[in-house]
Parts: structure tokens; sequence; C-alpha cells
């Protein structure tokens, strides 16, 4: 039976996908491609979010794809300004008539003999099940599940009389206006939720377990709001962008060789923005080091001025459990709520949740090792676009994308159709993201494919440099098996995109 036939298939329609493909329409012009996005929108991320006051926690110029810079200082933005972004460079590129919304893929079989993949995809519009082949898959699915996000088991939930919503499925009709809300969490999502809730709301309570580390950002990049009075956009943007990857990672360096000086540095950030005598060692004084797990940011600390003008509190307790009127927690204390947010995180999953086989046998992810963050050992022809965790997920994506596309006319050049990593490092480590020990990282961590210790079979969180090992890597290195397949005689339609 004569399939559907692309040569790249991108899945997934968020800032990775859509910056794939015109990292490969400009890059890779021969070649014939096509994103399937199992919603029915592109964005992802920015699309799915819905809570009040959603917005980036790193700055719009690292955000942003390198090939459409971002205009104008605003450096932290909401979401739907993102969204824009991601849907007007899709726009902008000619990408949108390439997407196939409402296409989850749930498999992918990988046939040496056939030189391909087919992909199995269940159509949401039609409950169809189709296959399409391609020659080569990138996944750009993200990391974590979008049909459920995560909340711990909370003893005596159902007796609460009032509403009970997790930020990932925040929609328009819920009210929140001289409500006692109470927030459960600390993470990004709930430091970004709190002070938009604080406007509306009766009064708002962060309940945290323990800690994180909460660290104040301009809003606006003073940097450029200040070149902006004498340069145009294009001369601001290279300028402030390597601004923020330096330091951001002068940031991320210095947490890890000196976490002592950096702990006393945000300390005294905080002195600055919260009432005198405020209980930092008790709220704002994580257990663990800077950096073990993702450190948040809030811009122009609009979080410290919430507290400062009485409208939230931070309460660091357990809960004991959910009561008809609020919540009673283990120090023996109850907080009375109208509204409860579990802002209590994400579930990850790798590669968008696709089944990968090869020949027939399964691919174990968690037997796998990847190949410069981007391949997986003993996967042909497959990548796979991950971003930073300590640094804008752009920056890495990006990497992976323009590294497809040198791959990809390597292939050509040479004749190619089969690329695979081989001799996975030995002994390798769980994959790990930036070695956070955060909670959702480590419930899932054990799904992911592990990496290495050294090149190429190990991406560090460093952009500088894996922009430069990148660029100098050697395509043919021999961790890389190139091959070229027999033609077949049913060769595959094309795919009219
Ligand atoms: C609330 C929140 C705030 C964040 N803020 C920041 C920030 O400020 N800076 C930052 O760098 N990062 C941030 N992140 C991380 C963020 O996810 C990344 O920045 C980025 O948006 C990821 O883009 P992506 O395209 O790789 O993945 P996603 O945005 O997750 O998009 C993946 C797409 O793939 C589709 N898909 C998945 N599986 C399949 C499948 N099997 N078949 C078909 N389609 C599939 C999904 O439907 C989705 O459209 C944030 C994350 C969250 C949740």
């Amino acid at each position: 039976m004569s399939r559907e036939h692309v040569d790249v298939l991108i899945v997934g329609a968020g800032i990775s996908g859509i910056g794939a493909a015109c990292r490969l329409q400009e890059s890779c012009p021969g070649r014939s491609f096509a994103i399937l996005e199992a919603r029915g929108a592109i964005g992802g991320t920015w699309d799915l979010f819905r809570f009040p006051g959603i917005r980036s926690d790193s700055d719009m110029f690292t955000l942003c794809y390198p090939f459409r810079p971002w205009p104008g200082a605003q450096s932290i933005v909401d979401g739907q300004s993102i969204l824009e972004y991601v849907r007007e460079t899709a726009r902008e590129h000619g990408i949108e008539q390439r997407i196939r919304f409402h296409h989850r893929v749930v498999a992918a079989e990988w046939s040496s003999a056939d030189g391909g993949w087919t992909v199995e995809v269940e159509r949401a519009d039609t409950g169809e099940t189709v296959h399409l082949t391609c020659g080569f898959l990138y996944t750009c699915t993200g990391y974590y599940r979008y049909d459920e996000g995560y909340t711990p088991e909370f003893p005596g939930v159902e007796r609460f009389g009032g509403e009970v919503v997790h930020p990932q499925f925040w929609t328009d009709d819920i009210d929140h206006s001289g409500k006692r809300v109470v927030v459960i969490g600390s993470g990004a999502t709930a430091v970004t939720l709190i002070p938009v809730l604080a406007q509306h709301a009766d009064h708002v309570t962060m309940l945290q377990r323990s800690p994180s580390y909460i660290v104040s950002l301009p809003a606006v990049d003073p940097v450029a709001r200040l070149l902006g009075r004498v340069l145009p956009t294009r001369l601001i943007y290279p300028i402030v962008r390597w601004k923020n990857i330096m330091g951001a990672l002068a940031l991320y360096g210095l947490s890890r060789r000196r976490p002592a000086a950096m702990r006393q540095l945000i300390r005294k950030g905080l002195e600055r923005r919260l009432p005198p005598g405020y209980d930092i060692d008790t709220h704002f004084n994580p257990r663990y080091e800077p950096w073990d797990q993702r450190m948040c940011f809030v811009p122009d600390g609009d979080l410290f001025d919430a507290i400062s003008a009485g409208r939230v509190s931070v309460v660091t307790d357990h809960i004991e459990t959910f009561t008809e009127t609020g919540l009673a927690l283990a120090s023996g204390a109850e907080l009375e709520a109208d509204m409860i947010v579990t802002a209590t995180g994400l579930n990850m999953v790798p590669f968008g949740g696709i089944r990968l086989s090869v020949d027939g046998a399964d691919v174990e992810l968690p037997e796998a090792v990847a190949y410069q963050g981007m391949l997986l050992s003993d996967v042909p022809n497959m990548a796979f676009a991950i971003g930073y965790a300590n640094q804008s997920w752009t920056l890495g994506a990006d990497l992976t994308s323009q590294q497809v596309c040198r791959l990809l006319n390597h292939m050509d050049r040479f004749g190619y159709t089969q690329c695979t990593p081989r001799n996975g490092e030995s002994g390798a480590a769980r994959m790990g993201f930036g070695e956070l020990t955060s909670g959702y990282v480590l419930r899932a961590i054990d799904q992911f494919p592990k990496q290495g210790s050294k090149d190429p079979w190990r991406r560090e969180q460093h952009y500088v440099r894996n922009r430069r090992s990148l660029r100098r890597a050697l395509l043919d290195d021999p961790a890389l098996e190139f091959s070229r397949a027999a033609p077949t005689a049913d060769a595959p339609a094309e795919l009219a995109a």
C-alpha cells in the first residue's frame, strides 16, 4: 500500500517544532517535511497554560529564535505575547501550511530494509488511525504530559467545600476575585501566579513544604532600554542576547562553584525586598544549594511587593488533611480557603510518549544513551530537541535543529540514507536535566535515556561550550555509523505538503 511520505517528519508545533521547521526550510531546501501536532493549535506550552499571569521567567532575548530577534526592551513577557511570536514566526516563514493538527504520533517503527520510519498517528478530529512514512524523525515534543499535571494524593481532598484547581487546567471561567486563595507549591508556576491572583483575591497564601530560591529580575532590560534610544533592534539584539547568555552562565557557574557565596547574594537581595524582620530563614532559605533545583525568577520583585503589602503570606508547613473549609497543617495550624490551587508540578514524559522500535525490537529508552543530547544510540535517523534547564529552552533546541540540518546535508552530500550512533558510552548515568534534583525530574528520570560522562555522549548545560563543540563536531565521528540503503521497488509516494 502506498503511504504518504516526507523526508523529515517533525513532531510537535511548539516553540521547538516551529523553529526546527524554519531551520529545515532555510538550510535543507530540497527536503520535504511536515509537522504533526497532537493539539489543534500552534504554541505548545504557551497555548496550553492559561492561568492568570502566565509569563516567561527567562528573558526573551534568549527565549526567542536567533533568526527572529525579539524587538524592544521588555525582557519578561506574558504568555500571550510569546504565543503570538511563535504563531507569527510560523506565518512569516510559511510553516502553517505544513502543520497537521490533531495528529498525535503514538508509535514509530524503523525498518532497515525500507530505510525509513513508519509512523502511527491517532487523529483526534476524525478518530482514525493513519500511517505515514519518513526518512528522518525529529521529535520536538517538549518534556511533560499535556493530559495531566502532577498532584500528590492529598488526604481528605473530597471533603473540601471550595474549588480545587490545577494551573495546567485553568480555564477563563475560574473566578478568584474576593476569595481566600491558598496556592500549594513554591516553584515557578506558584511564584508567577500568586502576585497576579493577589490583585483581585481577598488574600493569597503560598503554602510550601520547603522554600525555593527566588530571585528578582528586571522586567525591562536596562541595557536594551538604554541602547534603544540610539540603536536599531538589529544591533541591540545581539548585544543584549550575549549579555544575557553570559550573565546566566556566570550565575549558574558561581552557584555550582561557590554555593555559599551565591546563597549570601540571594539573601541580600531578599533582605532589601522584604519587610524588616521578615522570617527569611523559614520561608526563603532552601535546604538545597542554588541550582540543585530550578531557580525561580520574579519580575521586578512582584512577589516580594505583594508580601510587603500584606496581600500575600507565606506558610512553610506540611498538609495533614484537607478539611471542609481549608487545610489542617502538621503544625496544628488551620488555613481557611475558598479556593485551593495545586501548583504542584508537571509529569514528565520522554518524546511525547511515542513508542519507538527498530527492526521489530522496542527501543528501551532507559537503556539508550543520548549522543550530543540529540540522537539516540542504536536508533537510526532520529533526533530530539530539548532545551536547557538553566537557561532559555530555545538556545538548546535551536542548536539541535541547526545540527540536524547539518547532519541531513552531510548525508545528502555523500548519498547516505542512514545515520546511527553506535557504541554508546558504557556505564552512562541518567540523562539529568542540568543535574536538577527537583521532584518532577526525580519522579520521571528513570524513563529517560542516559547520557555519558564526556563528548559526544554528553551535552553539558552550557550553551557556549555546546555551540562550540557542535560546530566543531566531526560528522565523520566514528561513533556515527553511516550507510546507504538499497533502493526498494515499492518507493512511497511523495507527500504534497
Ligand atoms: C508554565 C511554564 C513556563 C515556562 N517558562 C519558561 C521560560 O520562561 N523559559 C524557558 O526557557 N522555558 C520555560 N518553560 C519550559 C517550556 O516548556 C519551554 O520553554 C518551551 O516552550 C518548550 O517548547 P517545546 O516546543 O520544546 O515543547 P512544548 O511547548 O511542550 O510543545 C510540544 C508540542 O508537541 C506536541 N506533542 C507532544 N507529543 C506529541 C505527540 N506524540 N504527537 C504529536 N504532537 C505531540 C504538543 O501538543 C505540543 O504542542 C516553561 C514551561 C512551563 C510549563
